[in-house]
């Protein structure tokens, strides 16, 4: 029997291992997937190191950047873009960028006014200081439907909001983009660069990631999807899609809450975790990476009612430039060049895309979403209840962290918090 099985080999599986091993006990990590990462995923275009998941980080960013320095990795600044573009009104407007930041950084004060008062604790969501009701309590479309916003504000807004959120405004919590701003410092140009576009690291996520597994020490069954965890007496039987019965005194689930629902539990769990897990969470957006040629400068946009509400340089090749946008919904996006040339040219009519890579993660069976971004009433309802162990179980994942939910730091939290509860059982 395995003192404690993980499921999934992300970053909240690997770092439960790690504490599993560091405690003295014996973990086995069972993943889905023929590679370990999840929703990170090193990989390689044209010879260069490009993420097709998570990519961005930050030293504000606790567990993740400790882990980057531990493990010698080099973080890169990506290119500073010199010009910008926004759609709004379905018209573009190319501005200088002091022009265009002047705009959105106006529009982002409104929508996080107040920020300071209302969660001095980020990484504590919950805590009394906190004052999130009302603000859990709306999407980000009615919060920025209550501000006194310009026209370019608005259009802007919506744009950073909707590829930031990687959903829909009308769906996504509005709380979520005022936990990034005080994560940040309460700044927009550190959101900006811990969640997008300016920070990456340059051998890959995996370097960080696979020194976590190396002290982990243990067994990985890749290409073995569960399907059923039992709990019996002292034990849990984890059962795997092919008919094995595992068997371990605890288990650490880090499968995505999206994928939560497709698993049996046995018992079922507690009512407010299974509401949790109905709710799902809202980030079912896109990251698409284009070569484009026609460009003489670097480039950022925020685009309202696009596919891709914000698009930025990520390398700059002189002739040509990969450019990489986020979006509110993965069926939004075509494996198409000719579909893929219209869309960018309603933001950079200038530009020509020579080439396109996209990985559909809202379609992906053991992601079914990007990154999380909780729906209204998260905190009020859920939040808590998440987190709780039940019996011999417990769920860790960055969709349900405390601090950076959603992100790879979110994921170590969460993480090490259940890995470290999972050893503590007898
Ligand atoms: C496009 C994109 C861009 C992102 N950008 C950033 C960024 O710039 N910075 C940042 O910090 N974060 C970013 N994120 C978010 C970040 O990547 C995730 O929040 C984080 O990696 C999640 O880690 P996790 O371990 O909680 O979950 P996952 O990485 O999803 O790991 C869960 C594992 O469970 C496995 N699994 C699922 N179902 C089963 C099953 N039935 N049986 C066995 N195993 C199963 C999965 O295959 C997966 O490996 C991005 C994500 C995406 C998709």
């Amino acid at each position: 029997m395995h003192d404690v099985i993980v499921i999934g080999a992300g970053f909240a599986g690997c770092a439960a291992a790690r504490e599993v091993r560091r405690a003295g006990k014996t973990p086995l990590i069972i993943e889905a997937r023929d590679r370990i990462g999840g929703r990170t995923w090193t990989a390689d275009w044209d010879g260069r190191i490009y993420e097709r998941g998570g990519n961005f980080f930050h030293w504000f960013q606790p567990h993740a950047w400790t882990e980057i320095m531990a493990a010698g990795c080099t973080p890169m600044v990506l290119p500073t873009p010199v010009r910008a573009s926004r759609l709004v009104g379905g018209e573009v407007h190319a501005a200088d960028v002091d022009e265009h930041d002047a705009i959105i950084e106006s529009a982002w004060a409104k929508y996080n006014a107040d920020s300071w008062r209302i969660l001095p604790l980020p990484h504590d969501p919950l805590s009394p200081l906190n004052d999130i009701t009302r603000l859990d309590g709306m999407t980000i479309a009615e919060r920025i439907a209550e501000l006194d916003l310009t026209p370019d504000e608005h259009g802007v807004l919506m744009g950073e909001c909707e590829g930031l959120a990687s959903g829909y405004a009308d769906d996504a919590g509005a709380l979520s983009v005022l936990r990034w701003h005080a994560l940040c410092g309460h700044n927009l140009l550190s959101t900006q660069q811990a969640s997008g576009g300016d920070i990456a690291i340059a051998e890959g996520t995996i370097g960080f990631l696979q020194p976590i597994l190396d002290e982990a020490a243990c067994d990985v069954a890749l290409e073995t999807p569960i399907a059923a965890i039992e709990q019996d007496g002292d034990r849990v039987v984890v059962t795997t899609r092919s008919g094995e019965a595992i068997v371990g005194r605890t288990a650490v689930v880090t499968i995505p809450l999206n994928v939560l629902g497709d698993i049996a539990f046995e018992p079922g769990f507690s009512e407010a975790k299974q509401a949790g897990i109905a709710q799902g969470h809202a980030g079912i957006g896109s990251k698409a990476m284009f070569k484009v040629r026609g460009l003489d400068e670097t480039v950022v946009a925020l685009a309202e009612d696009h596919p891709f509400g914000w698009f930025t340089t990520l390398f700059d090749d002189g002739d040509e430039q990969t450019l990489v946008a986020f979006g509110r919904d993965g069926a939004d996006v075509r494996d198409d060049l000719e579909w893929a040339q219209r869309e960018l040219g309603r933001v950079f009519p200038e530009a020509t895309v020579v080439e396109l890579s996209y990985h559909d993660w809202k379609a992906d069976e053991f992601a079914q979403g990007t990154w999380a971004i909780h729906r209204p009433g998260w905190y009020a309802n859920h939040h808590a209840a998440m987190q709780e162990p039940e019996g011999r179980v417990i769920l860790a994942s960055a969709d349900i962290a405390d601090g950076w939910a959603g992100f790879v730091d979110g994921a170590l939290e969460s993480g090490k918090r259940g890995g470290r509860w999972a050893a503590a059982q007898d």
